[in-house]
């Protein structure tokens, strides 16, 4: 029986962040053990719908032995502290060389990763597992759809094979389609070779959602291309464009059976493609004030806001107070802002105690992109411990720990404080602490896109707000320095280089 080394090492790494992301964070994770290894990586992550999942349920059905080394995935925030990423890396590689000899590697992994020496972890990390099992042994991961793809990534990989979709719901069929790949690499039945079409765009996160146009038609395109001769996967990556480095930017992988060159020319056409539709993906934000007066006149809802400019599951603080102030100033019925992360405004409510008002000093304390702090009188409504298990089509089954979590109410405005950064996708996060988001007129998300797997069938209307921030889906309010040459939408430029 093959035996086959399995581990996870990912970060989304938000350069434009403030402060460091430390090893402690990596042992703190978001939910459920935050840096785990041998067998609490199979306890945890077994059956739940994640790539690891799919890589331990497959030894199963495809028979091979799984050796888990190790998993981590903390929440996206700035760039990784060069001690942490190497401490980790170790972890990583001296449980691979305790599990030698291996038969193939299989790694999950963001492909959004940046240290403070390095710009392209991933790179370093397929390089360096690839440095131990020699050059015959098949290493194969897989990638969030909101990868920044290098040329390292793809030589030192037999196969890089992405998420299809945004919201990410397909992670444990892409970890599937990893694990075939290997068996088949190592029984020789396929001989993937890759080749990578950079795409000079920087594509703001609400116009890679794969539930429309144009990257709807954009990934149809690349599965009609999965379906011709000797075509074994094509990656379509947004990119991850809230990283200032010279492989930012979306990115076509696609992975051939023996044939470079049709791997080249199917990754050449469908990053054309892409950059044919480039006015397609231009990002455009509505007003908050256009968007509350819709929710207003039109009485129905939930009516969302998304604020994704303070998308923690991007890297930023969550503690924005732009959203908020603004549905506090209209007084806006019904409404609900899911969440602001800020730890000493919660413990000031809870010291205040259930039912009774106080006043705090809420958001706004990471940095100042993000709105002032707001001085706020309100009423602690509920206290909870802030931990829930998803319900919805994402990461389905995966835990997440809010910390402690305070329902504070102002006016007619409640506002969730939590204790930690977590992107509120699943309606989960907001039933945990008894709200019906079915029962609101307007809900503001600190999420981009993910929300709409979950709360998008309830919604009445979505609208992408104009709020400041680190993670602002239009790029352009960005101040980038290290790209690697002309890149849409910064610079116009009128034909792919
Ligand atoms: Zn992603």
């Amino acid at each position: 029986m093959p035996r086959i080394a399995v581990a996870g090492f990912s970060h989304e790494t938000n350069t434009f962040a403030e402060g460091l992301t430390t090893f402690d964070d990596f042992l703190r994770g978001r939910g459920f053990p935050g840096l785990m290894s041998g067998e609490d990586v199979v306890r945890t992550l077994k059956g739940k719908a994640t790539c690891t999942g799919a890589f331990l349920d497959a030894a199963e059905e495809l028979g091979f032995e799984a050796l888990p080394l190790l998993w981590t995935f903390p929440q996206p925030s700035g760039l990784i502290e060069q001690a942490a990423y190497d401490r980790v890396l170790a972890m990583l590689l001296e449980g691979l060389e305790a599990a030698l000899p291996v038969d193939g590697v299989l790694l999950e992994l963001h492909g959004a990763m940046v240290t403070e020496q390095l710009e392209d972890a991933e790179g370093d990390i397929l390089a360096r597992v690839r440095e131990i099992v020699g050059p015959q042994v098949p290493v194969i991961a897989t990638l969030d759809l909101h990868a920044n793809i290098s040329p390292s990534m793809v030589e030192h990989a037999e196969a890089l094979i992405g998420y299809d979709t945004y919201p990410h719901v397909d992670a444990y069929e892409r970890g599937r389609d990893a694990a075939r790949l290997l068996m088949a690499a190592i029984e020789n039945r396929a001989r993937p070779v890759g080749a990578l079409a950079q795409v000079p765009m920087l594509i703001g996160p609400p116009r890679q959602c794969t539930l429309m146009s144009p990257m709807s038609d954009i990934i149809a395109l690349a599965h009609e291309a999965e379906r011709r001769e000797g075509v074994l996967n094509v990656t379509v990556a947004g990119g991850f464009p809230f990283a200032d480095i010279a492989d930012c930017g979306a990115a076509v992988v696609v992975t051939a059976d023996g044939d470079g060159e049709l791997a080249e020319t199917t990754a050449q056409e469908i990053a054309g493609a892409m950059w044919e539709r480039r006015d397609d993906f231009r990002v455009r934000l509505t007003p908050l004030a256009e968007a509350i007066e819709h929710a207003l006149r039109s009485g129905e809802g939930p009516v969302l806001l998304a604020d994704g400019s303070d998308n923690p599951g991007g890297g930023a603080p969550c503690d924005g107070t732009v959203m908020l102030q603004a549905l506090i100033e209209a007084n806006a019925p019904r409404s609900t802002v899911a969440i602001i992360a800020d730890p000493e405004a919660v413990a000031e409510a809870i010291a205040a105690g259930v039912g009774r008002q106080v006043t705090l000093r809420v958001g706004g304390k990471t940095d100042d992109r993000h709105g002032p702090t707001l001085a706020l009188t309100g009423y602690v409504r509920l206290i909870s411990d802030g931990r829930f298990a998803n319900r919805g089509p994402m990461y389905t089954g995966v835990e997440a720990d809010m910390g402690r979590t305070v329902v504070f109410v102002v006016g007619e405005v409640e506002v969730m404080l939590t204790e930690q950064r977590i992107q509120p996708y699943d309606c989960q996060a907001l039933r945990c602490v008894g709200i019906e988001p079915r029962d609101r007129l307007l809900i503001g998300l600190k999420s981009a896109v993910h929300f709409r797997a979950d709360y998008g069938p309830l919604a009445s209307a979505i609208f992408e707000v104009d709020t400041p921030g680190i993670h602002n889906p239009d790029v352009t309010r960005l101040h980038f320095r290290h790209l690697r040459g002309p890149m849409w939408p910064l610079d116009e430029i009128d034909r792919l280089t």
